[in-house]
């Protein structure tokens, strides 16, 4: 027999590892030679075993410290047993100190958890795909809702066959290799004795059943690609990006499986007077300089119509005015917005003469007070440019 390898030296790490260490160690060497992994590769199943006794001894505190007194003297096979008496690896019942639960743990570490266990049967019954439609709609769509009409390009259930992929009339037989089922198990000799599996039955892949004329019109897929007029119903209060689900109005299913969904993107176009800020709706209205001295009511379109919006006297540049209720629904509770009226004050670029005078005429009443703010002003820059 010969010479066996230290156990620290087959796992790579030092005599002082810590526990977390020689986990670490093994789980990279398990990996790489799993026998699952490595079917071409014969010796890697012999490493493996050698990683996994070397792990089964490292990874528990007293036969680590057996080892470490008595090296493989400690645990060598044959006879009444040394301390411990470890017993061989390989072989029936050679599982000795492995750590419990270490084959899940090496399953679920290649398989995601799954492991060999559950997962969908291959050629079982299938959901049918999700759908994407990009439907534009108007401002004032979106605002208040409406229904659509759309058209999609999916795959729906064969009507000759009714899904089932076998022309009418036609014989299907359950398959005879798996009965039905759809699986074959099997036995495999492992290293750690015999191991069932299952795998889907390659007679029928998987279905359980053999159709022996498939359908004429879909040619056994149970479905067939079809044009779909569709209604949408759009909620008020959408927003552009809009993301809406049509249960059941995806992809059909197959073999049975439940359709797919259809989901809705919605690009909302942009209005040429009314821009949007969640429920909110804002617009710019131009007013003349005697109108935001004097004040004034003036005609404000909103998304209900005309509305007629008080401007107090003395309303300088850029205030905001607020009418409640006038913006967009809220999707969830249905309570409106507000529109918000940026009023801009536009001062006169051409004058004619008599305009001048009339200005310098109240320029005259006004003396130096035309701007009430102009001494705070020359106040606050006072000592500034010495
Ligand atoms: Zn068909
Ligand atoms: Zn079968």
């Amino acid at each position: 027999m010969a010479e066996k390898k230290d156990y620290y030296e087959v796992l790579g790490v030092s005599k002082t590892a810590t526990a977390e260490e020689i986990k670490k160690a093994y789980r990279t060497l398990a990996r790489k030679y799993h026998p699952d992994l490595n079917k071409d590769n014969p010796a890697a199943a012999d490493k493996f075993k050698e990683v996994s006794e070397a792990y089964s001894v490292l990874s528990d505190e007293t036969k680590r410290s057996q080892y470490d007194q008595f090296g493989h003297a400690a645990f060598e096979n044959g006879g009444a047993g040394g301390p411990g008496g470890f017993g061989g690896f390989g072989g029936q019942g050679g599982f000795g100190g492995f750590e419990a639960g270490g084959m899940e743990d090496i399953f679920d570490m290649f398989f995601g958890g799954q492991g060999r266990r559950g997962g969908a049967r291959q050629g079982g019954p299938q959901r049918g795909s999700d759908l994407r439609y990009d439907l534009d709609i108007a401002f004032e769509e979106a605002a208040f809702g409406v229904e659509k009409e759309i058209s999609i390009y999916r795959d729906e259930q064969c009507e000759r066959c009714h899904g089932s992929g076998a022309e009418p009339g036609s014989k299907v037989e359950t398959c005879p290799e798996c009965h039905g089922t759809g699986e074959v198990r099997f036995v495999q000799n492992t290293m750690f004795g015999q191991m069932q599996s299952v795998r889907p039955c390659s007679r029928c892949h998987g279905e359980g059943k053999i159709i022996s004329s498939p359908c004429h019109d879909c040619h056994g897929k149970g479905t067939q690609k079809k044009s779909k007029k569709l209604k949408v119903k759009i909620p008020a209060g959408v927003d552009n990006g809009s993301r809406l689900r049509v249960a059941g109005e995806g992809a059909a299913g197959t073999k049975g499986g439940a359709p797919g969904d259809l989901y809705v993107y919605l690009n909302v176009r942009a209005h040429k007077f009314f821009e949007r800020s969640g429920v909110d709706v804002y617009c710019e209205v131009p007013i003349n300089i005697v109108q935001a001295s004097l004040g004034a009511e003036i005609e404000i379109p909103t998304l209900d119509g005309k509305v007629v919006m008080k401007v107090p006297a003395g309303t300088q540049p850029s205030t905001v005015l607020r009418l409640k209720g006038k913006g967009i629904p809220s999707l969830r509770s249905g309570t409106r917005g507000d529109q918000l009226v940026r009023v801009k004050v536009v001062v006169p670029r051409k004058l004619s003469e008599k305009q001048k005078q009339a200005l310098q005429q109240f320029a005259d009443i006004c003396k130096d007070n035309i701007n009430p703010e102009e001494k705070g002003f020359l106040n606050k820059i006072k000592g500034l440019f010495k």
